[in-house]
């Protein structure tokens, strides 16, 4: 027997952006634990949104599980949030999922580093150089020194926890950046997305940072963040074909207004047609297009063959995983093959 510490991680129920919360207890078990030895428990809902202070118990239903590389016999436990009776909480998105394995998400996912207010390497007044050398910036006057310390660890921590970490980069404004996460079966990438979100805050701790998800914290000429949305489904993948190909960008046209209600709040700040994104309130595709609604690879496109996978650019980077895959696979399953 062994003492293990389990770390179980939350969506609260506040809007439009769910906030990450976790509690720790020490449980025993003969060797590492599998998920359904993990016990369900329960948390104070009136003190996150998800319950009124008379009758206050949710309960958290461990889902994934991934060692901790940062703590000792520790385990990161995703959790979903579920009703007295059962059923799930109306903030758990992860439930309306209609999960299939064959669905294939990548998220990028763009943030900034927060100190005092203010982007890290912003001066106490004014602004840094303009835009120009910081994306994929080599050298102190580009990234500066924390950043590229924190995204490298952070990419440590997540491929020792088993999550499908698949890069990093400096993005176009100074104190930006961006890591990929990639996931077969929209679940499990969307998991991987929320416990890499937690890490990387829980690190950011340790250096009095905050982790800005707003999509254009900075007003001005500078890039606001996204997480692009890359997806594909084996129909897509092994079959694909121009017709089907411009069937499903109709039904996307369609579904404009679900799509945004759900790829994150004040996008209308950041889809503007400028810096690499189309306006909010029009659909477009288009081969290599990043100002495109959605950006179709050349690989797609190769021998017109219309196969592989595609990019939703507009998800800013405050928006769920679980809602914009659970909404991209409805609008996909809405189309016949
Ligand atoms: P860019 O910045 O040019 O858009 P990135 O390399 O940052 O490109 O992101 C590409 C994303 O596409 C990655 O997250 C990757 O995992 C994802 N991706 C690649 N192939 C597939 C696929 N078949 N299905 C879904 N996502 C994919
Ligand atoms: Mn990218
Ligand atoms: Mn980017
Ligand atoms: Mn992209």
């Amino acid at each position: 027997m062994a003492k293990y510490r389990l770390d179980y991680i939350w969506l609260d129920g506040y809007s439009p952006v769910q906030n990450l919360r976790t509690k720790c207890t020490i449980k025993e078990f003969d060797e590492f634990p599998t998920l359904d030895q993990l016990p369900e428990w329960g948390f104070d809902g009136s003190s996150t949104k998800q319950a009124e202070g008379g009758d206050s118990d949710c309960i958290l239903k461990p889902v994934a599980l991934f060692p901790d590389p940062t703590r000792v016999h520790g385990i990161l436990v995703m959790c979903e949030v579920m009703l007295p009776d059962g059923t799930p909480h109306p903030s758990n998105a992860r439930a309306t999922i209609a999960d299939d394995e064959g669905t294939w998400f990548g998220f990028e996912q763009e943030y900034f580093l927060y100190q005092d207010g203010r982007p890290l390497g912003f001066p106490e007044e004014g602004y840094p150089e303009p835009q120009g050398l910081y994306y994929c910036g080599v050298g102190y006057s580009a990234v500066g020194d924390i950043g590229r310390e924190i995204s490298d660890i952070h990419l440590d921590y997540c491929l020792e926890a088993g999550i499908n970490h698949e890069g990093i980069n400096a993005e176009v404004a100074k104190g930006q950046w961006e890591f990929q996460i990639f996931g077969k079966g929209s679940k499990r990438a969307a998991d991987e997305m929320w416990v890499a979100r937690f890490l990387l805050q829980r690190l950011c701790e340790e250096y009095g940072l905050d982790v800005n998800y707003h999509c254009k914290p900075v007003k001005g000429d500078w890039n606001g963040s996204g997480m692009h949305c890359n997806f594909s489904t084996e129909y897509l993948r092994e079959t694909g074909g121009k017709e089907y190909f411009l069937k499903l960008m109709d039904a996307f046209e369609e579904n404009v207004e679900e799509h945004i209600a759900v790829y994150g709040p004040d996008n209308d700040q950041r889809l503007t047609g400028l810096h690499e994104t189309q306006s909010i309130d029009k659909f477009s595709w288009g081969v290599a297009d990043r100002g495109a609604s959605i950006r179709v690879p050349h690989s797609f496109v190769k021998d017109d063959l219309y196969k592989g996978y595609l990019e939703d650019r507009r998800p800013n980077s405050q928006g769920c995983p679980y809602k914009i895959a659970s909404r991209v696979i409805k609008t996909i399953q809405s189309v016949s093959v």
